[in-house]
This record gives C-alpha cells, structure tokens and sequence, in this order.
C-alpha cells in the first residue's frame, strides 16, 4: 500500500470554486421553497436498515444491489441512506406531525449512499436535494410542488428541460395493471434478462423501468398504466393536468415512465435535460399515499420530489464564480501587517470581502490581488505608515489614489 491516502472509489472531495456552484443550487432552493413555505428538516444519514426495506422495497435495484448497509457494535443492521423520503416519512412519524396543522412541508439537502459502478456524474456518495408535503390529496397539491420544482430550475438558470409526467394508479387500480403485464409478458419471458425474469415474479412493474436494451425492445408494446387506472386516479390526473395548462406549465405524458421506488402511487414527475449527453433526469418526484400509513402513521397523502446535486451541478458548470473579491492589503513590515490586519478586520465585520497579502515584496502580493480578481487593493508600507495616508488601486478601472486609514471604508461606498 503507498503511504499517501486516497479517498475511497466513488466518493469525492467538492472543492473551491465547485463548493461556490453547490451553495448556489442550496441557497436558491432555501428561498424558492422558503417562499412556497417548507421547512428545513435535517434526519440522520444512518437509519435502521428496516426502513428502506420496508419503504423503497426489498425487490428495488437500490435494496437488493446498492445499499450501504453493516452491523454496528450493537449488533443492529444499519444502512447509510440511499434516499431521503424515508427518513422523512419516519420522522413524520415518529414526531406525530399529522397532530400539527396539514399540510406539514418539508425540504432536506444532503449526501445520500448507493453502492453503484461509479461513472461520470454518479457517484457512490451524491448529494440530494429534495422536498415532501404532507396532508393534502387535491391535484392541486401536486401542481404546487411541481410550479415549486421548475421555479427553482429556473432560478438557477437552468434551460432546455423537459417535464414528464405520468399516473401509475393506486392499490385498487394496480392489481389489475399487474395482471396484464404478466399477460404481456408472460410469452417472452425466456428473452427477458435475469433480472427481470425475477421482476416478472416479484414486480412486474419494474421491467417497465430495466435498463437493458433487449428488455426496452420487448417492452415497446406493453400495456400502458394510464388505460388501467380508476375512476379517482383518472379525474386525479386530469385535474393535474388541466392546472399545469392553466398555468401554462408545459409538459409532455410518459406512460411508460414508472418510478424506480415501490411507495409512489398517483402522480409520477421527472426533468429531464439532454445537455448531459444522453437524456438524464435532472429530478424526479411523485405521490406516496400509503407511505405514512405503511410506517404506522395515520392515513396520509403526500408528495415529493428529489434532485440531483452532481446533476445540476454539471449542467451550470460555466457559472461557477467564485465570490468577488473587495479589497486585497498588501504590507511589508511587521508594523505595517499588523495595521493590515487592524484595516481588513474592520472591513469585513461591515461584510466588505477581503484578504491579507502574506510574505514577498509589495510587487507580489499586489500580483496575488490581481490574480484574485480583487477590486481595490490597498498598500500599507513604511512611507503610509509614516504619514497615515493608505495608497489604494482600484484593479478594475485602472485608478489610483490615497486614503487616510480611517477613512478606507469610503471607497466601498
Ligand atoms: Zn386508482
Ligand atoms: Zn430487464
């Protein structure tokens, strides 16, 4: 083994300036859904394993292949989160938030674990941004949290993207839909993967969602969702839809599109982009209105959506600049560093940005400033000590001048 360390396959470091184009995303998705009126929850990123089992499904590609999962001292089987909404939904739970006023909205931002073959833009270690509202069945609900979605898109400038949506039904219409995919299916099984050749027992709906080319081929004319739901599924649907017209929200039905997760009834939403090469969902949501009841709650409707951090990151990857920088201190002298760092305290205690030059003549710290992109840089050496009076550059407009010491706070009037 080398002795410098690594960090492990499928997990990354997020450094300056990325770190900048992850805070953007953050802080826009804070107020847009601050303004829709959800709250920050913050759950743990260790759950017991039960709760995905129990949740995404124990047939899910996340559970049987991907998740993170070990013994602790304890001897409890515990699993690093592959997902948010779980943890959500426990907490709901847990906390009886159903005795609070509904709806109860919900946002979280943070890393979630799938032990996956990592490629660009997915990593083993990702990060999440996501969003449930409990409480309220209306369509209109889901058109909220949709609006909710494509305004935080927008606002982080993000362009070309597409809206899909499909109803894959509830527990009285499914059954039904089940059936007549195993009909579809049941004549080609043979050609089907292995994978699927299972889903055909345990699933039936995720051969809807395999990856593999021969399974997509096969798949062509398999029944649609959409001609197997109820009477309440239907007008459900056809309310989303006409409220998205109203507001002139453009999408397009994807009746083939089933989510990858056991718990979503009803509405299914994915963004997707084709500026990543091949069309990729930037984020993905939907109804869960068994979830609660399943955790042992109380008989809840809800509906959320998570994004891809890695995803959108990419997408703005051009946009990535770092904060400006205000001033920049040179000084040369001991005296002169201190006055240096007296100045540039005070500024930034007014939220002013600014750094100290460190080491070398004036001539290379001021050619630090520079490449810092610095708007003012301001000299402090033996001369200005004497008289008191700062040399300022102001970098970008090619000025220059003096200042009395305390007087430096004027020229970021
Ligand atoms: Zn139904
Ligand atoms: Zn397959």
């Amino acid at each position: 083994m080398s002795s410098r360390f690594a960090a492990l396959k499928g997990v990354e470091d997020i450094l300056p300036p990325d770190s900048y184009l992850r805070q953007f995303i953050e802080d826009k998705a804070r107020s847009v859904f601050g303004s829709y009126g959800f709250g920050e929850i913050k759950t743990p990123i260790i759950e017991h394993t039960d709760l995905f089992l129990r949740s995404i499904g124990e047939t899910s590609d996340i559970v049987s292949k991907e998740m993170y999962t070990f013994t602790d001292k304890g001897g409890r089987s515990i699993t690093l989160r592959p997902e948010g909404t779980a943890s959500v939904v426990r907490a709901y739970v847990e906390h009886s938030l159903a005795m609070r006023p509904s709806p109860q909205k919900f946002y979280y931002m943070g890393p979630m674990f799938r032990y996956e073959r990592p490629q660009k833009g997915r990593q083993r270690q990702f990060y999440q941004i996501g969003v449930e509202a409990f409480g309220v069945a209306e369509a209109r609900m889901d058109a909220e949290v949709i609006l909710m979605l494509m305004l935080h898109l927008d606002r982080i400038g993000l362009e070309d993207l597409s809206l899909e949506l499909n109803s894959i039904g509830c527990g009285e219409c499914r059954p039904a839909f089940k059936e007549a995919l195993r009909d579809f299916f049941a004549p080609k099984l043979p050609e089907l993967c292995p994978d699927c050749q299972r889903r055909f027992e345990t699933n039936p709906l995720r051969i809807l969602d395999c990856k593999v080319e021969r399974c997509i081929e096969i798949r062509k004319d398999a029944p649609l969702v959409t001609d197997y739901l109820c009477g309440n599924c239907r007008s459900h649907f056809d309310s989303l839809l006409k409220l998205l017209g109203v507001m002139g929200v453009k999408y397009t039905l994807n009746p083939h599109m089933v989510r990858g997760l056991d718990y979503y009834t009803r509405t299914t939403f994915e963004v997707t982009t084709e500026n990543l090469g091949a069309q990729k969902a930037v984020a993905a949501g939907g109804r869960y209105d068994g979830l609660v009841e399943e955790f042992g709650g109380p008989a809840t409707p809800a509906i959320g959506f998570a994004m891809g951090v890695e995803r959108l990151a990419a997408l703005l990857k051009d946009k990535a600049a770092p904060p400006i920088t205000d001033f920049f201190v040179a000084s040369l002298g001991e005296e002169a560093a201190t006055q240096a760092l007296k100045l540039a305290s005070g500024l930034r205690a007014e939220g002013i940005r600014g750094e100290l030059g460190y080491g070398g003549s004036l001539k290379s710290q001021l050619r630090k400033a520079g490449k810092l992109g610095a708007r003012f840089a301001i000299i402090i050496g033996e001369d200005e000590l004497k008289s008191g009076l700062l040399k300022w550059k102001d970098l970008k407009k090619g000025e220059s001048g003096e200042v009395p010491l305390a007087g430096a706070r004027k020229l970021f009037a």
